[in-house]
């Protein structure tokens, strides 16, 4: 499968794409199958609204499916669950996660 996707132009197609890739993901947990993780997370993810180019891919990457996004708007991560593993903030492209240290 390719991916037609540039996050400036993100269109129907673009995000119909972005859906398959995420369905023949391995694995696709599902929020809190292992409980709650906020009271346990040593490291919490931020992101910069600023710096945010909402291209939707750590929604796409999140192993805990905690971050929800809609193209073109800022996504939202589910503190309840993140464990703060810290993938979202690696495969941002523009670096606009910020892991912090917990209770900071
Ligand atoms: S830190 Fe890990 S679990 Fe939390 S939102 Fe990022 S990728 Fe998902
Ligand atoms: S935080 Fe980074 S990876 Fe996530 S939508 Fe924004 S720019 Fe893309």
């Amino acid at each position: 499968m390719s991916v037609k996707y540039l996050p400036s132009d993100l269109n129907k197609e673009a995000e119909e794409d972005l859906r398959k890739i995420r369905e023949k993901l391995l694995s696709l947990p599902a929020p809190g199958a292992s409980g709650p993780t906020g009271s346990w997370r040593l490291y919490r993810p931020e992101i910069s609204a600023a710096k945010c180019v909402k291209c939707g891919i750590c929604w796409l990457y999140c192993p805990e499916d905690v971050i929800s996004w809609v193209p073109r708007e800022l996504p939202k991560i589910d503190y309840t669950y993140c464990k703060g593993c810290g993938l979202c903030a690696n495969v941002c492209p523009v670096k606009a996660i910020d892991m912090v240290v917990e209770g900071e």
